[in-house]
């Protein structure tokens, strides 16, 4: 059985991931921060589905449990054959100039280090020259990386940046390794997210104006996700996919 590892599986796209990996045979490790009750719920939604998984609780941003993480992940003779690195955080709409150094320093560390922590812990388990099986990683950026979120939050779509950028340059590290590294670029996705950013109802709002003329559901990015982890994607590396209905 392969296994997978995906960070913020509790809720929204990770859920949807960990859901549709189980359907397709894949033991799946769930990490979550803080909602105990939504990760239980995903994990008991993998086991409906046949499949078997694990909880591994704590905070991408903290080094400590990012190790112990992925330690879980690999447990009991497991390895990993894929990770997606998932987790990310909003905040409230406002212009770079209202933006308090607080705001800023916990978006970078979620967003950026949280997600250069997790990628250099499957870089560093994954490849066939270090032990691993090989296998895939896949990012979760933002079509904010490419339209910059003016007066809502260029701080967020900053860090969308730096995912892309360390996709880009992860895929020429691992490529001769067995292992390949890409990312997908969610649009305006119906999930909770935007209620954290102070705008539950930003996704249907703004949706209509997607090329598509709605907004995405998790499923949809999840789809994307699992085609990017599995072996009908085995010639595409440093890709950045779209998943933003045009816009
Ligand atoms: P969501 O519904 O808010 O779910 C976020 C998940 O990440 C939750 O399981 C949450 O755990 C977890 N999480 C948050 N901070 C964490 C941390 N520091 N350490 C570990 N886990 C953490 O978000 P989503 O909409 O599914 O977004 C998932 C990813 O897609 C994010 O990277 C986001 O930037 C990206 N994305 C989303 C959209 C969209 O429109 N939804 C668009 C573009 C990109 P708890 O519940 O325990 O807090």
């Amino acid at each position: 059985m392969k296994s997978l590892f995906v960070t913020g599986a509790g809720r929204g796209i990770g859920r949807s991931v960990a859901l549709l990996a189980a359907e397709a045979g894949w033991f799946v490790t769930i990490n979550y921060r803080s909602d105990v009750d939504a990760a239980e719920a995903t994990l008991a939604e993998v086991k409906a589905r046949g499949a078997d998984g694990v909880l591994a609780p704590g905070d991408v941003a903290v080094e400590t449990d990012v190790l112990r993480m992925f330690d879980v992940a690999c447990a009991d003779g497991r390895g990993l054959d894929g990770v997606v690195v998932n987790a990310g955080i909003v905040a409230p709409s406002m212009s770079l100039a209202d933006m308090s150094v607080e705001r800023l320093r916990r978006m970078f560390d979620v967003n950026i280090l949280g997600a250069y922590l997790c990628a250099r812990e499957a870089a560093r388990r994954m490849p066939r020259s270090r032990g691993g099986r090989g296998g895939s990683i896949v990012m979760v950026s933002s079509a904010a990386s490419r339209l910059g979120s003016p007066f809502e939050y260029v701080d967020y779509a900053g860090t969308k940046g730096a995912v892309d950028t360390l996709t880009i340059g992860l895929s020429k590290e691992l490529g001769g390794d067995g292992v390949r590294v890409n990312a997908v670029r969610p649009g305006l996705i119906r999930t909770d997210i935007h209620g954290s950013g102070g705008q539950p109802d930003r996704a249907a709002r703004l949706g209509s104006s997607a090329p598509l003329g709605r907004p995405g559901e998790a499923e949809e990015v999840g789809a994307a996700i699992l085609w990017l982890l599995g072996d009908t994607s085995s010639y595409c590396t440093g890709a950045l996919l779209d998943v933003s209905g045009g816009r």
